[in-house]
């Protein structure tokens, strides 16, 4: 893989997922294709970044339609490892990444050495597809802070990429376990999107969890407002903040985030 990509002296772009692709994912591929001669995209449902077996156990799986997605919009290549190739070792004895604070925050304080689970599998996959350079999505914004590090512990000469959120014509951020929402969840669902606006009018607004519960949400993990840079809580509403939020209806964990600058 890595000997046949270099070979080619092309300019090398990459898009890392765990499929179920949606037109998120493909936004992404899209953007790369502008910017990179060769675009790949990598399939793989990464077991250790999962601290939830039955979240792990549940996670959409759509190779067919994912490959013919992909072929509509030009990928050149899809990579599609499987465990064994990407540990060799098995997952004993496994590498530690020093990222701080930013991995006891929000998401990492949720799901507990999911970060390190991300580090391992990006780290790997780069190895293996050795990119110029990074296409990843704003969605998953501490991800990207994390990757940022990752990028930096590892010396890596590879761009990372930020591309915008993607969503419905509802708002509602596209998202693989979307698929797991009934028609009724999905109208639900938006309430997220719906409460992003209300605080654009009105900063001060307090009531976003109460909205949420309201609108059917089982549980909210964290409606945080932090610093866009370093991900720390801030005591006040000033702009710029990132508004990050974790929360599930019916066991289906929803992520989202909203710059307010
Ligand atoms: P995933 O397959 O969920 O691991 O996501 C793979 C990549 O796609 C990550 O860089 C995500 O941030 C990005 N991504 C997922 N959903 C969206 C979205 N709605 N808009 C933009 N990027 C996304």
């Amino acid at each position: 893989m890595q000997e046949y990509l270099r070979s080619t002296g092309k300019k090398i772009g990459f898009v890392p997922t765990m499929g179920a692709l949606h037109a998120g994912h493909l936004a992404l591929i899209e953007t790369s294709k502008k910017q990179c001669e060769l675009t790949v995209c990598s399939i793989f449902v990464n077991p250790t970044q999962f601290n939830d077996p039955t979240d792990f156990a549940k996670y959409p799986k759509t190779l067919t339609e994912d490959i013919i997605k992909l072929e509509s919009v030009g990928c050149d290549v899809v990579y599609i490892p499987d465990v064994a190739d990407l540990y060799p070792d098995g997952m004993q004895h496994l590498p530690h990444y020093s990222l701080g604070q930013l991995e006891n925050l929000l998401e990492g304080k949720h799901r507990i050495g999911h970060f390190q689970g991300v580090c391992i599998i990006v780290h790997r996959l780069l190895d293996a597809v050795t990119p110029h350079q990074l296409f990843m999505g704003q969605k998953d914004y501490q991800q990207i802070a994390v990757i940022r590090k990752l990028l930096d512990i590892i010396h890596a000469k590879i761009e990372l990429f930020i591309c915008p959120t993607s969503r419905e014509t509802s708002g509602l951020a596209m998202s693989s376990r979307n698929t797991r929402l009934n028609p009724i969840q999905r109208e639900q669902a938006t309430a997220i999107f719906q409460g992003f606006q209300t605080l654009e009018r009105n900063p001060t607004w307090d009531g976003f969890g109460q909205t949420l519960l309201t609108q059917g949400f089982q549980s909210i993990d964290y409606i945080a407002f932090c610093d866009p840079d370093t991900l720390e809580e801030k005591t006040d509403r000033k702009r710029p903040f990132i508004l990050l939020i974790a929360a599930s209806i019916s066991n289906v964990r929803l992520l989202d985030n909203y710059l307010f600058i």
